[in-house]
């Protein structure tokens, strides 16, 4: 596996490879990798020929009082999992070669952005679709691999590709789960026992939530504050929201049909956390 730090190399193999023929499937991550990164990998792998990973903490999706500090790294590790999993290459920028002096160019994706995690993160999406305009203009990928996990994440980027004319196929891969439910984070690792073992109650709350509908329940209310309840019972459990959104818009639903969004955001202690069902009525 090759690592390269620099914009200008890493643009220069890309079109190499790409007169050479060579499809590129793009991965970007912010490091600290468990299942859920490789997964994504894996497809990547599936689907390409030259499969090029970035890890990057991007200062401009953090709000001034979030953990951009603290966001868990660990590099010797995370190459090793990457060369077990078949990475041709590593792009590893520094914060300087991506937002060098004098920068000031954003890329604002609308409407979509300032919903669920957008409401309480008002320049998150901003700064994700930022950084993930510019590492596509430098990675030059035929195709990119998002988690189904950050399910706004992957509207927002699919919205901005669409919009921008974005040269790209972009493809979503499933959430990866602990064996007891628990969506992989890297934000998992700031977790105390009893902060993981209360965090289950979020999958247990989708679950039962995607159960109801199954069995025939359609009013949103009843299913929100049945989640709510089961939530607000864990003792460390702090809720952002939860919300039943349609997949075009993301707008909370009045009615349960066709393809529907289960989102919600729930802190513990230090963690925010975020997880997500996707089911047909
Ligand atoms: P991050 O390093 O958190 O920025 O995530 C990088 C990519 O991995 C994003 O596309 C995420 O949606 C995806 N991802 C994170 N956690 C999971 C998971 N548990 N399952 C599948 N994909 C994930």
């Amino acid at each position: 596996m090759k690592v390269i730090k620099k914009i200008l190399q890493m643009q220069k193999v890309a079109d190499e490879a790409r007169c050479a023929g060579r499809k590129v499937g793009f991965v970007p991550t912010m490091g600290y990798l468990h299942k859920g990164h490789l997964s994504l990998i894996r497809q990547a792998r599936q689907l390409s020929e030259l499969v090029v990973v970035s890890i990057f903490v991007n200062p401009t999706q953090f709000g001034p009082h979030e953990d951009y500090q603290n966001y868990p790294r660990d590099l010797s590790r995370d190459a090793k999992l990457l060369r077990q999993v078949g990475c041709d290459i590593l792009f590893l920028p520094s914060v300087e070669e991506m937002y060098p002096q004098g920068y000031c160019s954003y890329v604002d994706v609308e409407n979509l952005t300032q919903l669920l995690c957008g409401a309480s993160r008002p320049s998150h999406f901003r700064g994700v679709a930022t950084v993930v305009t510019k590492l596509f203009n430098i990675v030059k990928p035929h195709l990119a691999v998002f988690g189904q996990k950050d399910a706004q994440q992957a509207f927002v980027i699919r919205r901005m590709v669409t919009d921008l004319n974005q040269d790209l196929e972009i493809v979503v891969a499933p959430t990866i789960r602990e064996p007891d439910g628990l969506a992989m984070s890297s934000r998992n690792e700031y977790l105390t026992p009893q902060e993981r073992a209360d965090a289950l109650v979020l999958y247990q709350a989708l679950k039962w939530a995607h159960e109801q509908i199954v069995e025939g329940q359609r009013n949103i209310e009843y299913l929100v504050q049945g989640m709510t309840k089961m939530i607000q019972n864990k003792k460390t459990a702090q809720i952002d929201y939860i919300s039943f959104v349609d997949t075009e818009k993301l707008h909370s639903l009045k009615r349960l049909e066709g393809e529907v969004l289960i989102a919600l955001a729930v802190k513990f202690g230090r963690a925010r956390l975020i997880d997500n069902l996707l089911i047909k009525v």
